[in-house]
């Protein structure tokens, strides 16, 4: 300890170059806003890449191969699937979604922070295969405004907007195994939350040694 400073955290987490960088994750209900927040996010700070994700959904008018998703057949899937490309995967409203391995592994090598925007079935399987991962769930303010925005990107059908809504309610059971919950009640706003939690977490120190308990309205 030179001159009674303490290490320099700040230069060993924010500066060193040799630093490899974290996984983050958002996830959250189907409508909540990810692709929104995410969008408003990425130009807010530096060294973070977006992962880009493999399905077997067919591409949607203005969609290329490789943007927003790696677009594969089922049979190719499979085949990344069996060769352990992938880092997790989840069956998403009928198509195949997952992590290609490589590219995050490469960009947390070179020092980038890599985030995922993955469903929250991926959410979990993460968790358990990088347990320092951060995870952040999205939280819509209400469920009446989770429903109006579903209706009014109008994307999906009657019936699907009744399943998506209940797997909501589902999926917002599993906060409590979340590192942080993010309000989308003003995407300006939920983006400049998501850029506190990477630099809160670039200036980490302590790893949390205590498990987070449920809030009782939840049990
Ligand atoms: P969309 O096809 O509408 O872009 O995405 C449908 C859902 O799949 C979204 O909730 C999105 O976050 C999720 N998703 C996208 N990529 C992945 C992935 O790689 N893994 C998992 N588990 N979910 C994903």
């Amino acid at each position: 300890m030179a001159d009674g400073l303490p290490p320099d955290y700040f230069v060993k987490q924010q500066i060193d170059e040799t630093r490899r960088g974290r996984l983050f994750v958002v996830s959250g209900p189907s409508g909540v806003g990810k692709d929104t927040v995410i969008q408003h996010f990425l130009p807010l700070i530096d060294r973070v890449k977006l992962s880009v994700s493999a399905t077997t959904r067919s591409m949607r008018p203005g969609e290329t191969q490789d943007d927003p998703y790696h677009f594969f057949t089922m049979s190719e899937f499979r085949s990344l699937v069996e060769m352990d490309a992938l880092l997790e995967y989840a069956e998403v409203n009928g198509n195949y979604y997952g992590t290609p391995r490589k590219m995050v592994d490469d960009e947390l090598q070179r020092g980038n922070d890599v985030l995922l925007k993955i469903d929250v079935q991926g959410a979990s399987a993460v968790r358990k295969k990088v347990p320092d991962a951060v995870l952040i769930f999205l939280m819509p303010p209400s469920y009446p405004e989770l429903e109006r925005r579903l209706r009014t990107r109008s994307t999906e059908t009657e019936d699907q907007i009744d399943r998506r809504l209940l797997d909501a309610r589902k999926e917002l059971q599993e906060i409590p195994h979340y590192d942080y919950a993010v309000l989308n009640d003003d995407v300006p706003q939920a983006a400049e939350r998501l850029r506190f939690i990477f630099q809160a977490e670039r200036c980490r120190v302590r790893t949390s040694p205590t498990p987070v308990l449920a809030p009782s309205y939840l049990l």
